[in-house]
């Protein structure tokens, strides 16, 4: 993987500081715990890296953990899409783990809290439970339920479990302290009745532990020595802890609960829900639409694991939320791609150029595949006497600083020859459509002749027409057109989709990508990155545009 910090980071200070007065290395266990509700975002990938590089760095397993416990929302879809993005991302877990497979243990465990007399059923509705929870400077008050026996308790518990009652009626909660400052430690929820089928346990249960309840619990079975969660759980590190108090054998590990900062990507949003909301109202096509900031939607867009390592080493780990703009995660697949991807000739908005002088049927020129890496070779392009270049390539009258072709003006044509301008052809509205030029024969790219090796300012890409295949090219904008869509008061984030965040035109790439495959990624030369789209057939090619050759958002925004 990348190239080893220097420096430690908090979390691995945490570790090292654990490492010198407890633990053994070989002790070290961690996991990554996401709820199946969803597909995985980049926020994710910044948490899966974290843990996982943890893993690595130590040497030490990483479980791959669903915390399954809200029926409602959880679906077999979701944790295969988790598992095949957690791989693609480069990372194996030790082992597959779910929070259902602990239900039975959760239950034995609260029914021993019961006959402690430190848990009760409450049969209050949730809006009665919510007026006596108090507030941060005033206690809450006792539930009438609060000191049932403890044989009244273990019967009722046992009938919630047997599905005897309605969803709602009753709930099981931690007897703790009804004047706890820290809210949470205020007689928290443990379990709710919840008539619905579960993607695992199916119709096993029909009460469900509350996450606060299954999660630390969880990591206690898996013996995990440090687990790692976002700073909106730092007030329930308490109730992580009371919770533990609770079952903990000495002689067993105790987990630690430590939260690092919630990574936000600029121009679009991380969350599930919201994401869920896009594909819902059909503003995506789905959770892999190229323009979803999720796992999937990036790796169809044309990103590679290595960039999305890359870019969550780089923005490491905090301990304060901020905003990370997204043109740092474009630049890590602009530098990987760079680096991998073969070079191409593909015009997406075509001017036919006619070669008046070229006698030849046709030739094949040699390419070079990538000048970054030797080893990929060259391929043949086909030359021949009419071709497309792109329209803003050419302009009747131009001033010095325009290096493409113009009246009278030389250009080279990428990987073939040197062509002049001689005259254009215009339809009855003025706009050009073809140019007429005349080549230099000795002037061939890589010939070595004296013509070869003179010097011309600008160089195009270019398609012989007659062999060039028609592609769909998709090309993307931001999903959003404000920074932070999900953080203003007075407006939805839905507010500030972007209407013109795809468009889809007709472009013309060199025969050599025939038998180009779904996810294979090209460089256009001068164009930017392309990956080629599932959506492709054997008649059709479609490209996604993964992202162009520079960061002309910067430019823009520094304009404006
Ligand atoms: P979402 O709101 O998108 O559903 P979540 O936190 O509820 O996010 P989980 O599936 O519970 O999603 O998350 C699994 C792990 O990933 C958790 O440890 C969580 O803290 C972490 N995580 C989720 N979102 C981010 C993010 N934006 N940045 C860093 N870590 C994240
Ligand atoms: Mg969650």
């Amino acid at each position: 993987m990348s190239e080893e910090r220097s420096s430690l980071n908090f979390l691995e200070h945490i570790i090292e500081e654990d490492l010198k007065t407890g633990y053994t290395k070989d002790q070290l266990r961690f996991r990554f715990p996401p709820e199946p509700n969803g597909y995985l975002h980049i926020g994710h990938a910044s948490s899966i890296c974290l843990n996982f590089g943890l893993g690595l760095k130590y040497g030490a397993p990483v479980n791959l953990r669903f915390d399954d416990t809200n029926p409602a929302k959880e679906e077999q879809e979701y944790v295969d899409a988790i598992k095949r993005d957690v791989e693609w991302l480069g990372f194996t877990w030790d082992t597959e783990r779910y929070a259902s497979d602990y239900f039975q243990q959760l239950y034995d465990w609260a029914v021993l809290l019961i006959q402690e007399g430190k848990a009760y059923v409450d049969s209050q509705s949730s809006e009665d439970m919510a007026a006596q929870k108090g507030s941060p400077t005033e206690a809450g008050v006792p539930s009438p339920f609060r000191d049932r026996s403890v044989e009244e308790n273990l019967a009722l518990f046992q009938g919630m479990k047997e599905g005897k009652f309605a969803e709602g009626t009753h709930v099981l909660r931690a007897k703790i302290d009804m004047s706890a400052p820290n809210m949470l430690m205020r007689d928290p929820i443990m379990y709710r009745i919840l008539h619905k089928a579960h993607h695992r346990t199916n119709t096993d249960w029909c009460i469900y532990p509350m996450y606060d309840w299954a999660h630390g619990e969880s990591d206690y079975v898996e013996q995990v020595t440090h687990s790692l969660c976002t700073l909106e759980f730092l007030p329930h590190r308490e109730l992580y802890d009371w919770f533990l108090d609770q079952i903990h054998d000495t002689k067993k590990i105790r987990p630690k609960q430590r939260e690092f900062a919630r990574r936000n990507l600029s121009h679009t949003v991380v969350s599930k829900r919201k994401l869920l909301q896009l594909v819902e109202s059909a503003v995506v096509t789905g959770w892999d639409d190229p323009r979803m900031p999720t796992i999937s939607g990036l790796r169809r867009r044309g990103y590679t694991p290595e960039s999305i390592r890359n870019f969550a080493e780089t923005i490491g780990i905090a301990k304060r939320e901020n905003l990370i703009d997204v043109s740092l995660l474009e630049f890590h697949v602009r530098d990987h791609l760079n680096k991998i991807a073969p070079r191409v000739m593909g015009v997406l908005d075509p001017l036919k150029l006619v070669i008046t002088n070229y006698a030849e049927e046709e030739e094949w020129l040699e390419a070079e595949n990538n000048p970054e890496d030797a080893a990929a070779g060259s391929r043949k392009v086909p030359f021949s006497k009419e071709l497309y270049i792109e329209k803003a390539d050419f302009r009747e009258e131009a001033n010095r600083k325009f290096f493409r072709l113009k009246l009278g003006g030389e250009v080279r044509l990428k990987n073939g020859y040197i062509i002049k301008a001689e005259s254009c052809t215009k339809d009855t509205e003025g706009n050009i459509t073809e140019v007429q030029c005349t080549y230099d024969p000795k002037s061939k790219s890589g010939s070595g002749t004296d013509e070869s090796l003179r010097k011309v300012k600008g160089t195009l890409h270019w398609v012989s027409i007659k062999h060039a295949l028609e592609a769909e090219i998709r090309l993307y904008d931001r999903l959003f057109t404000d920074e932070s869509p999900d953080t203003h008061k007075d407006k939805d984030f839905m507010d500030f989709v972007n209407p013109d965040s795809l468009k889809v035109i007709t472009g013309y790439v060199e025969p050599s990508l025939k038998n180009a495959k779904v996810q294979d990624r090209v460089q256009f030369q001068r164009l930017g990155y392309f990956c080629v789209d599932p959506d492709s057939t054997s008649e059709k090619l479609v490209f996604n545009r993964t992202v162009g050759l520079r960061d002309t958002w910067a430019k823009i925004s520094e304009k404006s």
